[in-house]
């Protein structure tokens, strides 16, 4: 049996949320990329990116973000952090599920490697998911 692969990144997938889903896009889904999409502007930072915290009035730049870790947290009043999906629940105002049906109809394009096209995106999905179900 093959799972379709609508059924797993298509719009009715809601409710069919699985663990490896949610744990490609926290690793997949760029969080520099994101982040400067929704036009924030991140400095260079050692290995880190840092920005002013938009969660707090912050005008020294306390959010750190981490690309190696694909984290962010900031050092400053408000002590917030996490992942890609922390990140669109507090800045969209969403809950957990809501982020993720953001977060996946955005994976072709803020995948971290994204030279490739969302169709060879999507087709690896297809590959990597059955091989999953054939285990
Ligand atoms: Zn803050």
């Amino acid at each position: 049996m093959v799972l379709g692969i609508d059924k797993v990144l298509g719009d009715s997938a809601m409710a069919r949320l699985s663990d490896e889903l949610i744990g490609r896009i926290k690793h997949e889904v760029s969080l520099v990329r994101l982040v400067e999409a929704k036009g924030f502007t991140l400095k260079p930072h050692g290995k880190d990116y840092v920005m002013c915290c938009p969660f707090h009035q912050d005008d020294t730049a306390s959010l750190v973000i981490t690309p190696s870790k694909n984290l962010w947290h900031c050092m400053g009043a408000c002590q917030e952090g996490g992942s890609v999906v922390d990140w669109v629940m507090k800045t969209e105002g969403v809950s957990f599920k809501h982020a993720i049906e953001l977060l996946k109809n955005d994976l072709p394009h803020l995948a971290a490697e994204s030279n490739e096209s969302p169709k060879v995106v999507k087709k690896k999905y297809k590959a990597e998911i059955t091989a999953h179900l054939s285990l």
